[in-house]
């Protein structure tokens, strides 16, 4: 069987059915999936067409599964590059234009020569022009203002920003269980791209995501979530 572990990943839900996490997407290897089904530590909710053998049986590849127990949920996110985009919703913090992620840069709000440390609350998004513009100098010094104060996200805050950006090549199946705003238009069957292909590049880009490594460098934001995104 050519199945790679990138292939056919599943969806993984908490016993409430929501997703264990939607940033980076909580996502198995078919391997794991399958591993946990048969130590029935999960409920299969919806499958693949693909199907693996073993000598002793055939089964169709899961898509969707919920664990059996709940887990408690961190309700604090990690501080990391991506969440820290996400919270600013891919902005520049200074002139509040939104760019093409690898134009933005983390800025030290008070730089680090100064004291200034690398917090949630001392850090933003800024874009190259304004990060180089800004220096090594506090936004006072140099006449720039912050677009809004920066802060800790709880969970639902980033969810919500989130939303807007939902990720690239979702398999039809996990569709029902995510609440990404704007789903219903790449809802179509026509859109529905095969699984094993999607699949793989969603799970490529998260494993980089999950592994601290910034996006792709090729890659714009909307080109890593897969979809166009509008300045409002
Ligand atoms: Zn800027």
């Amino acid at each position: 069987m050519g199945l790679s572990a990138s292939t056919c990943p599943a969806l993984v839900l908490n016993a409430d059915y929501r997703p264990l996490s939607y940033f980076p997407l909580s996502l198995w290897s078919w391997q794991d999936a399958i591993k946990a089904v048969f130590l029935d530590r999960v409920n299969i909710l919806s499958e693949y067409d693909s199907v693996v053998h073993s000598p002793r049986l055939e089964m169709r590849l899961p898509s969707v599964i919920s664990l059996r127990s709940y887990v408690p949920v961190n309700r604090r996110p990690a501080f990391t590059r991506f969440n820290v985009f996400l919270r600013d919703r891919f902005r520049c913090q200074y002139c509040g234009r939104r760019f093409a992620t690898e134009e933005l840069t983390f800025d030290h709000v008070v730089p680090r020569a100064r004291g200034g440390t690398t917090t949630w609350q001392n850090v933003v998004t800024a874009c190259t022009a304004c990060n180089t513009a800004k220096g090594a100098r506090t936004p006072e010094q140099c006449g720039l203002t912050l677009r809004s104060v920066p802060k800790a996200p709880d969970l639902t805050e980033l969810q919500e920003a989130g939303r807007h950006f939902p990720p690239g090549n979702l398999h039809p199946s996990w569709r029902d269980y995510l609440n990404f705003a704007g789903l219903s238009e790449i809802r179509s069957d026509e859109d529905a791209v095969d699984g094993a292909l999607a699949a793989h590049t969603t799970l490529r880009a998260i494993q980089s995501e999950a592994q601290g490594r910034a996006f792709p460098r090729d890659m714009t934001e909307g080109e890593y979530w897969g979809v166009q995104l509008e300045d409002d």
